[in-house]
């Protein structure tokens, strides 16, 4: 073999060898490529997940979203990674925060109850065993907190006029004008208020059941005694369990996802510092690749011959394919590590991927659950609430016949004093299925609170309103109700409006209040208009 076709065979073999390191590095890329493509969607679908949560947190959401979105280099991404888990960090204990004052207020009542005289001595028991087993539990969802504290003021302020004991360093039954008054409180109206808010928890299937339950034995008790008191307790034990189940379940979501993150950005740490390394090597072989084939020029400049040349290039030809023999294995240790690390990355994203999945369908759920009523499974009262205030805006912007309608059933505490809470509670479920089956899709269907409804008419004029209603109101007197053998008929009355120009929702409001009022006085069973 001639020298020179040896030497176009070890360039051939050096460019053979060149050509696949950067194949492999473009192979690299695209994978690193791929994975990044995942992580951003993750990203995505965090920021949806820790929306509206704190405001810095979506704007550290959206910035990582923009670096990914244009590739920014890896150590941006990663700076704006190790944020985001500070500040996630920093959430989860803000709501470990909330949590824990929810559960001093839930303390403090407990501990107020433990001071009511005629506590049955189970139910003391009870409740000292939850005060204690619940002193640690601080990282439940704060989904239930204002509705929790609520109840509590409530059963605070039943037992404190029962046993006129200080609440908030207040004398409850001095606020309430005449102290001399305390123990002639009005029971119903306590319990009725009680109700009403039980029936704004929305709780897990298994404790809702129990919650009912209870609900109706709240209802046919008549005096403060002892079974009333180990009622509330038994209400107490409930919400707790429920809290500590949603604990369990949802354990701390924020730093569970804070967690993971850490996780995510150390892979991506690492892989800027082997990169870093790299590069390094790198620029050191070039480096000696450089000399080395300056070498090789000056060898032939200076050659007088070629058979002096030939002994000399031969050293540096070899040398150079030794240089790029180790840059191609440094190359492909690097990129077997590369590989390593990316798939680590994304079996971690894969696994938050999933975590997050099952969190959203939760909040979902969550969300849902809190805007249905859980007795009628119609919509509750904050659902109307959000739907009226949305109609009124649409109504502002371009008038058209919006129509609020107020339906009460007639003499429903009969049903409960006669028949049984149970019954009462049947009865407003065929209730709440009758307006369903009698009314349009399109009209807004609300459990107002206790036996009253709201319905929301957005395209009848007067004439078609009052045949919508009142054939909903007949369709109510005809329901055949039996309760223990007696055929019992149910009637309603209904109030209704429709919103005029300067209009707001609570004038409105008030305004088929009225009318359900006049209706009420005037023998019940009628729907009356208010101009
Ligand atoms: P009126 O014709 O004037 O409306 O008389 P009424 O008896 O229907 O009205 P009132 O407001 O005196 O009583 C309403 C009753 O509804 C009292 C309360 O115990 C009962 N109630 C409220 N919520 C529920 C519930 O979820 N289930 C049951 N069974 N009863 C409830
Ligand atoms: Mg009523
Ligand atoms: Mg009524």
């Amino acid at each position: 073999m001639s020298e020179k076709s040896v030497i176009q065979n070890q360039l051939k073999q050096l460019k053979t060898k060149l050509d696949a390191s950067i194949n492999a590095r473009s192979q690299i890329e695209d994978d690193f490529n791929k994975r990044s493509i995942l992580l951003t969607e993750f990203i995505a679908k965090l920021s949806r997940l820790c929306k509206g949560l704190d405001l810095e947190l979506d704007n550290r959401l959206a910035k990582l979203r923009a670096l990914l979105k244009k590739a920014a280099p890896l150590p941006d991404i990663e700076k704006e990674i190790t944020n985001l888990s500070k500040l996630l960090n920093k959430q989860a204990s803000k709501n470990e925060n909330n949590i824990r004052n929810m559960h001093n207020e839930f303390h403090q009542a407990g501990a107020m109850l433990q001071k009511a005289k005629g506590l049955p001595p189970q139910a003391r028991r009870e409740l000292r065993s939850l005060l204690t087993e619940n002193t640690e539990s601080k990282d439940a969802l704060i989904q239930y907190v204002p509705k929790l504290s609520e109840l509590l003021s409530i059963y605070s302020e039943v037992v404190a006029a029962k046993d006129n004991i200080k609440v908030s360093g207040k004398d409850f039954a001095a606020t309430n004008g005449n102290s001399a008054h305390t123990n002639n409180i009005d029971l119903a109206s306590y319990i009725n208020k009680f109700i009403s808010i039980l029936n704004g928890i929305t709780l897990s299937d298994k404790q809702q059941q129990k919650l009912n339950k209870l609900k109706s034995d709240f209802a046919n008790s008549s005096s403060m005694d002892e079974t009333l008191l180990s009622k509330i307790v038994e209400v107490f034990n409930i919400v707790a369990a429920d809290m500590e189940q949603e604990r369990k379940t949802a354990k701390t979501f924020l730093s569970t996802l804070s967690g993971a993150l850490s996780k995510v950005q150390r892979a991506v740490k690492s892989t800027i510092t082997d990169s870093d390394e790299q590069k390094e090597l790198h620029e050191k072989i070039n480096q000696k690749l450089t000399i080395q084939i300056g070498e090789m020029t000056s060898v032939v400049e200076s050659a007088t011959s070629l058979t002096e040349a030939k002994a000399e290039l031969n050293d540096k030809i070899e040398g150079i394919a030794q240089t790029v023999e180790a840059k191609s294995l440094n190359e492909l240790e690097y990129f077997t590590s590369l590989e390593q690390q990316l798939k680590t990355m994304q079996l971690k994203v894969i696994e938050l991927e999933k975590q997050s999945q099952t969190f959203e369908k939760r909040l979902i759920e969550q969300q849902q659950k809190s805007m249905l009523d859980a007795l009628t499974k119609l919509n509750n009262r904050a659902s109307f609430d959000e739907h009226i205030a949305k109609q009124m805006v649409r109504y502002h912007h371009k008038p058209f016949e919006l129509a609020i309608a107020v339906l009460d059933i007639d003499d429903f505490k009969r049903i409960n004093d006669t028949y049984g809470h149970t019954a009462g509670d049947k009865t407003l479920q065929v209730i709440a299925s009758t307006l369903v089956k009698s009314l349009d899709d399109n009209v807004f269907i609300a459990r107002y609170g206790g036996e009253e409804f709201v319905l929301v008419f957005d395209s009848l004029s007067y004439g078609d309103l009052m045949v919508a209603l009142d054939s909903l109101r007949n369709n109510i007197a005809k329901l055949p109700f039996k309760f223990k053998n007696n055929k019992v008929s149910m009637t309603t009355s209904i109030g209704v409006t429709h919103i005029r120009k300067g209009d707001n929702i609570h004038k409105a409001f008030e305004r088929a209040d009225q009318a359900l009022y006049q209706a009420k006085n005037k023998g019940k069973n009628q729907v009356i208009y208010s101009q």
